[in-house]
Parts: structure tokens; C-alpha cells; sequence
């Protein structure tokens, strides 16, 4: 007789959608035979990896460096990394991606006697671990596509372990400010933790965008969590941290996987950490791209909701999903966000100058 497996899994698991990403350019290739890709989907920088990393990288890649175990600790990034943010070693925990270092908050914070906290239109990642470790999850309506913090509070409840909040947002782009913020983390309750996920914080440069570092000495609940992911051009490396109390990052080194972030990663970081001409370089793009694509989407008609990020959403007011696939059809890779609850808009991710044209006429053929 089959076995049912769905029904002896974990509860929070069998009802669980697995993450959608973005189609790979591969994948694209293949199904439609296509040559030219451009894969606007995921966020990703577009100018690549910094050429110090990709060197670093190339002189590690050797039989007896790949042989060894990768440093269990990230001495060398760790260092690095506390140098230049002006925080103890001891507040940093490595990640394999920072969503790894999502998952281990979740896991050692809450468990099915819990509650998680988060915005309608927050990252897709925080329902997942939420439903992955059998935490509810209290999910606030967002306010101009945004989290609105005064709900958010007044949604806590006596259950509640942990609070999501990304800034800027993804999918949607939209970011709060310092005051904002400031204030919301005075009025939780010191013994639920704030994660404030700022995986695009390299790209803000609105100057009410908090700098929240010196935030972690006056509220030792707080959590930050960033990633080389995006700007620093590393996603496929999968390397992100979390900055906290020392006494958080030693707990969530007790459930991380040893050897959780790779050598190459590690290495790739560190370098890519010290190329700032590359960085920069990718927020100069970005801005530029940023502007080019909303003021072309406008001039066709559509509103796009005002992003800080390296992405943009658009309302085309119509079904999503069909506009994704004619698009899919002419080369382009872009993100549909029906599972975020907005079917009628996808997330562009700014590409190279002539990346975004190629979409901009792909786009005008589409519609
Ligand atoms: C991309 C993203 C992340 C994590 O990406 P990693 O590659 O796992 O570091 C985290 N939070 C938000 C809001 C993101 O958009």
C-alpha cells in the first residue's frame, strides 16, 4: 500500500508552498530555444561579481584548498565585517545567504506554541519559515503597499516570538524611515525580537533611512540582517549575516550547520567587501536604471510604486501571469508576484543600461 508521507510530515510542512524564484536564464534557453536572455527577476547586481572577488576566487580554487573544511567560524569575515560596521565579532552570525540566517531566528525562537509577525506584502521568506518550524503566522495589512508599524503593533499578541520587517521591502520597494522605525522598536515589548532583514541597504540613499547599527546597543532584542547577495553581486555564493546581542548571535550559532557559509564564499565576501570602487559603481547603475525604467512604465500608463531598492513593481492592470509569459516568449525574465498577493503587477529588477532598453521594447510589443 502507498505510504502517505504528506500525512505523517510535520504539520506546518504539509501545508507548506515552496518558494517560487526567478526562472533561470538556462531554463529559458532551453524551454524556448531562445539566445538572448535578460533576466530581470531576482535582484541580482547586474554588473556581477566584483573582479577582486572573481580573482580571489580563481588563485582559491585549488585541489588542496576545495579539499579542506571551509573555517567553521568566519575568523577573516567576521573581523572584517565588525571593523568596518564598529561592532564585536561576537555580534555577527554567518549565513549561508542571509535567508539561512532567517531560518535560524525562526528555529531558535519560536516554535507551534508561537506566533510570528509580519506585513501583507513582506518578504515571501517569513511565512515560509514561519509555516516550516509550525509558528502562526499574524500577517498585517500593509498601508500604501508598505508595513504600517502602528498595526503592526497593536497586532502583537501574547504568543508572539518574532516581527519581520524588511527595509526596504521586497517585492514592493517601499521603506520606512528612522523616526518611524525608532519609535515602533521603543513600544515592542524588550522580550520579542525585531528582525529588521536590510538586504538592499546598500542601495538607500534617502537620508531618513535609518542607520541602524547603534540601534543594537539601546535595544538588545533587535536583530539586523543583511547579505552580499545584491549589491555586492554574490548571490550565487550565498553569503548573508545577521548583527545582534552577542548572547542572540550565540544562540543562533548553536543551530546553524557548522560549516554553513563555503570557503569560496567566505573568501568572496571578504574581497568583495573591500572592492567600495565596485559598489559604488553598482549604486551609480542602479539609480540611473531605476529612474530610465519607472519613467518609461509611467509614460506607457502604469503607476509604479516608489522603490529605494534595485527593483521596481508595476500595477499593469491585467493578469500578471499572462504579460509574464508573452514576455518569457521575447527573452525577457521578469517577476511575477501573484503569490504575494498582487496579480496584476510584476517586480523588475534593474538590469545593465541596455538590458533595460531591450525589456522597455520587449515590453511595448507585449502590451
Ligand atoms: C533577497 C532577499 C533576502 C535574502 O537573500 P539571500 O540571498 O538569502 O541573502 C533577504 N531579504 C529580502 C527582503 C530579500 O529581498
Amino acid at each position: 500500500m502507498a505510504i502517505d508521507f504528506f500525512r505523517i510530515a510535520n504539520a506546518g510542512v504539509q501545508q507548506l508552498k515552496p518558494y517560487q524564484a526567478g526562472k533561470p536564464i538556462e531554463e529559458l534557453q532551453r524551454e524556448y530555444g531562445l539566445k538572448q536572455v535578460v533576466k530581470l527577476a531576482s535582484n541580482e547586481n547586474p554588473l556581477g561579481t566584483s573582479p577582486k572577488a572573481l580573482n580571489a576566487l580563481k588563485n582559491a580554487c585549488t585541489a588542496e584548498n576545495l579539499a579542506r573544511y571551509p573555517d567553521s567560524n568566519g575568523f577573516r569575515l567576521k573581523a572584517q565585517l565588525a571593523a568596518k560596521l564598529k561592532l564585536s565579532p561576537q555580534q555577527i552570525t554567518l549565513g549561508n545567504g542571509s535567508n539561512d540566517v532567517l531560518e535560524l531566528i525562526a528555529r531558535a525562537f519560536a516554535n507551534e506554541q508561537h506566533s510570528t509577525l509580519f506585513s501583507q506584502y513582506a518578504f515571501a521568506v517569513y511565512p515560509i519559515i514561519t509555516q516550516a518550524i509550525g509558528a502562526r503566522a499574524i500577517v498585517v495589512p500593509a498601508k500604501d503597499w508598505g508595513h504600517d508599524l502602528s498595526a503592526m503593533l497593536a497586532a502583537i499578541e501574547t504568543d508572539t516570538q518574532v516581527i519581520f520587517i524588511a527595509n526596504p521591502n521586497n517585492p514592493t520597494g517601499t521603506w520606512l524611515t528612522q523616526h518611524a522605525l525608532h519609535n515602533f522598536l521603543h513600544q515592542v515589548p524588550a522580550t520579542i525580537l525585531v528582525v529588521l532583514d536590510e538586504a538592499y541597504v546598500e542601495y538607500v540613499s534617502e537620508p531618513d533611512y535609518p542607520n541602524s547599527l547603534p540601534w543594537l546597543a539601546d535595544f538588545p532584542n533587535l536583530i539586523i540582517t543583511r547579505t552580499f547577495s545584491k549589491a555586492y553581486g554574490l548571490a550565487g555564493l550565498r553569503v548573508g549575516y545577521a548583527l545582534s546581542h552577542p548572547d542572540i548571535a550565540d544562540l543562533l550559532n548553536r543551530v546553524r550547520q557548522p560549516f554553513n557559509v563555503n570557503s569560496l564564499a567566505l573568501l568572496a565576501a571578504e574581497n568583495a567587501l573591500d572592492d567600495g570602487a565596485h559598489l559604488q559603481k553598482a549604486i551609480e547603475l542602479n539609480q540611473q536604471g531605476r529612474a530610465y525604467l519607472s519613467q518609461a512604465i509611467e509614460s506607457m500608463g502604469f503607476s509604479v510604486i516608489p522603490s529605494v531598492g534595485n527593483f521596481i513593481c508595476v500595477d499593469f492592470q491585467q493578469d500578471a501571469q499572462t504579460l509574464y509569459q508573452k514576455l518569457l516568449q521575447h527573452g525577457v525574465i521578469v517577476r511575477p508576484v501573484a503569490n504575494y498577493g498582487l496579480p496584476q503587477h510584476l517586480r523588475i529588477s534593474m538590469g545593465l543600461p541596455d538590458e533595460n532598453v531591450f525589456f522597455i521594447n520587449k515590453l511595448a510589443r507585449c502590451l
